[in-house]
């Protein structure tokens, strides 16, 4: 479903992705992690085209994201995106963070997509917030929203990076929970996290990256049991 080949990035001078081989299947999540900087946020923001990449084959679905006959409103449909920062509207009510881009981006007429959002919300069990503002959520609650408000999209994929890094940690918990859901509905997910007990026990494979490069990929229980590569090694001990 997502396909890198020799992908190459940089950033002016800087090499931040080099040589990326990565095939990610329908329904596979994919847990990356690493040390920051290696380029792990990068990587995921070319999947959407939100980083355009230099070099190689980039591609969703069969789709070149990098063509330039490429609808990238489409791509970027199809691909659910959420951040460390949630990136809500704060002017509006979570209903109507929800319900914006079915609205203007699918046409969906105000009622269904309302009710679309209800659905979500409640997946998320947060349906008692619809009419707050995000600043009267908590910062678990306010990701929840986001998480609904990407899946309100139908997309095929979801991308999130870093999802609890923002979050005290009583509320990690709860995020990470929706998102297990999520991964065992078959969604198929591309996530960047910290969160190692979520990597062993959801990935179906973990990417290990540094210094712009994939050291290892592998299945989690190899990966935390016996790690190939001496940086990743390095790098479970320090997070472990
Ligand atoms: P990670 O998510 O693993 O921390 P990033 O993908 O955010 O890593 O960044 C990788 C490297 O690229 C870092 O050294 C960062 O400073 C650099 N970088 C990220 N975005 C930009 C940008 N827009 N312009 C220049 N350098 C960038
Ligand atoms: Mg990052």
């Amino acid at each position: 479903m997502i396909s890198f080949q020799q992908v190459d990035k940089h950033y002016g001078e800087f090499h931040v992705l080099k040589n990326i081989e990565l095939e990610i299947d329908q329904g596979e999540v994919v847990v990356v992690i690493g040390p920051s900087g290696s380029g792990k946020s990068t990587l995921l923001r070319c999947i959407n085209r939100l980083e355009a990449i230099t070099s190689g084959s980039l591609t969703v679905n069969q789709v070149q994201v990098n063509d330039s006959k490429t609808d990238i409103n489409k791509l970027r449909r199809d691909i659910g995106m959420v951040f460390q920062h949630f990136n809500l509207y704060p002017h509006m009510k979570v209903i109507d963070n929800i319900t914006l881009a079915p609205m203007k981006v699918l046409g969906i007429s105000k009622s269904e997509a309302q009710q679309t959002a209800m659905y979500y919300l409640e997946k998320v069990g947060i349906e008692d917030k619809a009419d707050r503002f995000p600043s009267q959520l908590s910062g678990g609650q306010q990701q929840r929203v986001a998480i609904a408000r990407g899946l309100a999209m139908k997309p095929q994929i979801m991308l999130f990076d870093e999802p609890t890094s923002a979050l005290d940690p009583e509320m990690v918990g709860e995020v990470l929970d929706v998102m297990k859901t999520l991964a065992t509905e078959g969604m198929t997910m591309v996530v960047v996290t910290h969160e190692m007990g979520f990597a062993k026990e959801v990935a179906d494979r973990v990417v290990f990256m540094d210094k712009g490069e994939i050291q290892e990929v592998a299945h989690p229980h190899e990966f935390f049991s016996n790690p190939r590569e001496e940086r990743a090694r390095l790098f479970l001990n320090r997070v472990l």
